[in-house]
């Protein structure tokens, strides 16, 4: 298994510096035991002008099999798979196996760290990485998809069968090469990009996945992986597609990608002002329309137990809590950020204690079905599904309609026709950065007698702001109410 990295450089930035940034003399050979066999790291080439570091493990197949999961399958089963675990790919392939070499060796680099050179380690270098055989599962189109929004310039050869008899075809095998120029990436976001994806590539894991496999992945995803159009097929088959695992990785991805999203938070918490409620120029401002909206939909529903789920800052929780007739007060949200936010406004720490037991805060996504938001009066999604992309909104629907069922669920979302109404907003633009859609009214009530219909609801609508005569109202709201027979017999 080889792989080598190539960078260029002048007087100035020697090309030579990539010994140091990997911790290894060029003019030496280092050689490493690791888990599966010896790793040995050379330089072929280390010139001012262009300096080349390899990468060569020599896998004991008999070791992989020892501490590997092949263990106790091979057993018992069919005679070619026993042979199997000692005749196989695995020294050859660039694999999973690479990848963990790769960390074992350049640990501190992939990390960025370079006691010798800590500013070189923090500035980006042209790069050039070379593996001859890599297992490309899905082909070269997959190989670009993963590298290619990294900023890498991929190139990929299929690796013919047998060289001899090319009219057998193509091997599962690509020679990759991956092409980067100065000025965008770092050696350590390089090397972190392979860590993670050669395996993703090779997609058969070597070892168990084991729970602090999300973490291992998270770390060397930073600063990318949150933003990978790829995300899920990247941790899906990272993770061997355990589903608890990937669902936790996707979990706390979305956290960081909100949290980036989301910078500005704390700073209009200390402006005062509501989210959304900057183009408004009315009186009263939307948000505190909506607020009252849905206090009064709740109160004529005699909800007393509601959630209020993507509860953001906790603008309404505060609403809710002021009002005796609500006992208990759920807020969930995905956001740590917009939670701790939250719980600062609330006081909850300060607060009295018979208030303090009225109210949780629960950090969790709407994607995911939750046992915890089972057996409510009432949920309440205010300006909410517009935050999701369209193709996870089923997902939410489940959880909410299906799997939650309160009795009562309220929809809040923009209405894009009103959009025309916002002077400071320029034409075809959304009222929030992160929103993923807006609605017509059409679209929203079509959606909305949909998810009624499939989940044994009534659906009604109300306008929130001015109903303007043509364009219809700034905010639309649908009111929910389960119509199944159980709920009919314990009314
Ligand atoms: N309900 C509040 C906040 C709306 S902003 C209000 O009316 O002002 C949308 C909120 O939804 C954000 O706080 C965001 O973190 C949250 N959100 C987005 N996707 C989510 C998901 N999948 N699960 C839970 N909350 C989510």
């Amino acid at each position: 298994m080889f792989l080598t990295i190539s960078t260029t450089g002048t007087a100035q930035n020697p090309a030579t510096d990539l010994g140091f940034l990997l911790h290894k003399h060029p003019d030496n050979r280092h050689t490493r035991n690791v888990s599966y066999g010896t790793a040995h790291v050379f330089f072929p080439e280390a010139a001012t002008g262009r300096c080349t570091a390899a990468l060569l493990l020599e896998v004991d197949p008999v070791a992989l099999v020892r501490r590997g999961k092949g263990k106790g399958k091979g057993r018992g089963g069919a005679p070619d798979a026993a042979l199997a675990q000692y005749v196989n790919d695995r020294p050859y392939a660039a694999s999973s196996l690479l990848a963990v070499a790769l960390s074992a060796v350049f640990s501190s680099a992939m990390r960025g760290v370079c006691e010798a050179r800590p500013e070189r380690a923090a500035r980006p270098l042209p790069l050039r990485v070379e593996v001859p055989a890599l297992p490309a599962s899905g082909g070269a189109g997959v190989v670009r998809a993963l590298f290619e929004p990294l900023g890498w310039t991929v190139t990929v050869t299929p690796v013919p069968l047998d060289v001899r008899f090319p009219h057998w075809g193509d091997s599962r095998y690509v020679q990759l090469v991956l092409e980067v120029p100065d000025g965008k990436l770092t050696l350590g976001e390089a090397l972190r990009h392979l860590y993670v994806l050669l395996p993703v590539l090779d997609d058969a894991k070597h070892y168990w996945v084991s729970p602090d496999e999300v973490d291992k992945l998270l770390r060397a995803g930073d600063g990318w992986l949150a933003h990978h159009p790829e995300q899920e097929l990247i941790t899906s088959r990272y993770l061997a597609r355990r589903r608890s695992l990937t669902r936790e990785a996707k979990e706390r991805l979305e956290l960081v990608r909100l949290a980036d999203a989301d910078d500005t938070d704390v700073e209009e918490l200390d402006n005062a002002v509501d989210e959304e409620t900057d183009t408004d120029t009315a009186p009263v401002p939307l948000a505190l329309r909506r607020r009252e909206a849905i206090l009064a939909a709740l109160t004529a529903a005699g909800a007393a137990r509601v959630l209020d789920l993507g509860c953001g800052q906790g603008q309404l929780v505060q609403a809710l809590l002021q009002d005796a007739r609500f006992t208990e007060i759920v807020g969930l949200d995905v956001s740590m950020r917009a939670l701790t936010v939250a719980s600062r406004r609330l006081d909850l720490a300060r607060m009295g204690e018979r208030r303090a037991e009225r109210v949780t805060l629960l950090q969790g996504s709407l994607a995911y079905t939750d046992k915890r938001l089972k057996g409510y009066d009432a949920a309440v999604l205010s300006e909410v599904i517009e935050h999701l992309d369209v193709e996870r909104l089923p997902a939410l629907e489940y959880a909410v309609f299906g799997s939650a069922r309160p009795r009562t669920v309220l929809v809040t979302t923009p209405n894009v026709e009103y959009n025309v109404r916002w002077e400071s907003l320029p034409a075809g633009h959304v009222r929030h950065g992160d929103h993923r859609f807006e609605w017509t009214r059409a679209q929203f009530r079509a959606w909305a007698r949909e998810v009624a219909e499939r989940h044994a609801y009534g659906v009604e609508f109300a306008p929130v702001g001015d109903d303007d005569p043509e364009v219809g109202p700034p905010t639309q709201m649908a009111v929910f109410t389960r119509t199944d027979r159980k709920e009919v017999r314990a009314a």
